[in-house]
């Protein structure tokens, strides 16, 4: 089948596929990929298209798992089960399959229109100082390698593939299932309130004690929203929130409010300071409780870029200041709110959080503005902090420095060379990211 375009969510990466392939099981993917081997072609699987940068693109064979998609097995454990899904199966069609078997994620991001494959892939993580990312959970996969060859990796079965491939950039070969281990099905109550960034750094290491905390800080200003989510049993009445405050809140922070806000501070980039100062007065305190994956995630329908870092802990109050002090000192003018997050230190090879606790900043511009000056000055402020870029997020690091970051750097280019020295599963961006 062959594809005129392909676009990620942000509208920052585009591609022409010589060929687009959509296989329907694991069988069909080995004989996509044998086949596109043996004609000379690139391949590279694309999920959602939610990565802003070109860790996606292909001008080979693109392929789409959307036709695999579903859970293949669950098997109970001592703590929840294990959960072998479909690649393809989009995270907010996975959350409704686990619920009905009395299951859930342990934690997630922001959004939930990701592919498993592609979420795992670039770490995609949500918050809690005592959770790690997705790819954490991920306990078992099966790999699709460019000869055609099937895998199935664990760690007692190929267990440095199994490594590489549960957050692999897409590099190392095609996921077919991912096996996750996950827990009874739990609901959460949400807390949302207002509140100051200085008195949220001064009281931070109490606030991270909570389940899932993370804050919104409106640069120009000193004002925060916080949230805090709170584990509750499954069986939990549900608590909806106010419709109209609901609504409100919502619009303020991620839709039609705050689109409108980002239209006007690129029309009039002056008034920026001051829509600032009105969405964050605008929020009130609210709580509602409702299943795990409701709440942690919601839609995003205001497009915009991102870059985020994560950084030590302890390294976050500096870092924030060093970005108030940037925008107070340049004049520049940021109309989207810095998104802080937290999360427990993992063991995943390449994972933004491995070996150290981490606190993640996000810094977010409307696609309709220049990000790159903003984005150059965090990123400056980040590396002067240890940080590591998300995987999925804009920056503009190289394989040269990002080895130093990460101690098994090497052992997973090992696993590329041994599994993939014809670099099938290239592009240029991981040519940057990850060496030619
Ligand atoms: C609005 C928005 C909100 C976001 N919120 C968060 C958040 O809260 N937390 C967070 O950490 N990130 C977040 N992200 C980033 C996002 O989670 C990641 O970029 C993620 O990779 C997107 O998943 P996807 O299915 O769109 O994958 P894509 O972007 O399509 O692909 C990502 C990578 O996965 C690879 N891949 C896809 N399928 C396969 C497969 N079957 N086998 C092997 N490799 C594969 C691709 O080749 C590529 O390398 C957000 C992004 C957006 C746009």
């Amino acid at each position: 089948m062959t594809m005129a375009t392909w676009r990620n969510w942000a509208r920052t990466e585009s591609a022409s596929p010589q060929r687009f392939e959509t296989p329907a099981d694991t069988a069909e993917l080995a004989d996509v990929v044998q086949r596109s081997t043996a004609a000379g072609r690139r391949i590279k699987a694309a999920g959602a298209g939610h990565s802003f940068t070109g860790v996606a693109v292909t001008d080979g064979t693109l392929l789409s798992l959307d036709r695999m998609s579903g859970i293949v097995a669950v098997e109970p454990t001592a703590t929840g089960a294990r959960v072998t899904v479909r690649a393809g199966t989009r995270l907010h069609e996975l959350n409704e399959q686990l619920w009905m078997h009395g299951l859930a994620l342990a934690n997630l991001g922001d959004i939930d229109v990701q592919s498993v494959a592609g979420a795992i892939s670039t770490g995609t993580h949500g918050t809690g100082a005592g959770f790690a990312g997705l790819a954490a959970q991920v306990c078992a996969t099966t790999v699709v390698l460019a000869d055609g060859s099937i895998v199935e990796c664990s760690p007692d079965h190929e267990p440095d593939l199994f490594e590489a491939s549960r957050l692999g950039l897409g590099a190392v070969g095609v996921l077919a299932t991912v096996t996750v281990d996950c827990v009874p099905a739990f609901r959460l109550r949400a807390e949302e309130r207002p509140g100051s960034l200085r008195g949220t750094l001064a009281a931070l290491d109490g606030l991270v004690g909570a389940d899932h905390f993370e804050f919104y800080w409106f640069p120009h200003t000193d004002g925060v929203l916080t949230k805090h989510n709170t584990r509750l049993p499954g069986s939990t009445p549900v608590e909806p929130v106010g419709r109209a405050r609901g609504f409100v809140e919502d619009e303020v922070l991620s839709n039609g409010i705050f689109g409108a806000f980002q239209y006007l501070g690129t029309a009039a980039p002056a008034a920026i300071p001051r829509l600032n100062a009105v969405s964050s007065r605008a929020l009130s305190p609210r709580t509602f409780v409702d299943r795990s994956y409701r709440v942690f995630a919601s839609p995003r329908r205001v497009r915009f870029r991102e870059m985020e870092y994560a950084i030590p802990v302890a390294a976050l109050p500096e870092a924030l200041g060093d970005i108030d002090r940037w925008v107070r000192g340049t004049g520049a003018t940021v109309g989207f709110p810095v998104e802080v997050r937290f999360a427990a230190a993992d063991d995943v090879w390449l994972s933004t959080a491995h070996g150290r606790d981490t606190a993640y900043v996000a810094v977010h511009e409307f696609h309709r503005r220049d990000h790159q000056p903003y984005f150059a000055a965090v990123e400056a402020i980040m590396r002067g902090v240890d940080g590591r870029p998300h995987w999925g997020k804009l920056h503009t690091r190289t394989a040269e420095d990002l080895k130093p970051a990460y101690p098994r750097f090497d052992e997973f280019v090992a696993v590329r060379d041994r599994v993939d020295p014809d670099r099938v599963f290239a592009n240029a961006h991981l040519d940057t990211v990850l060496g030619p």
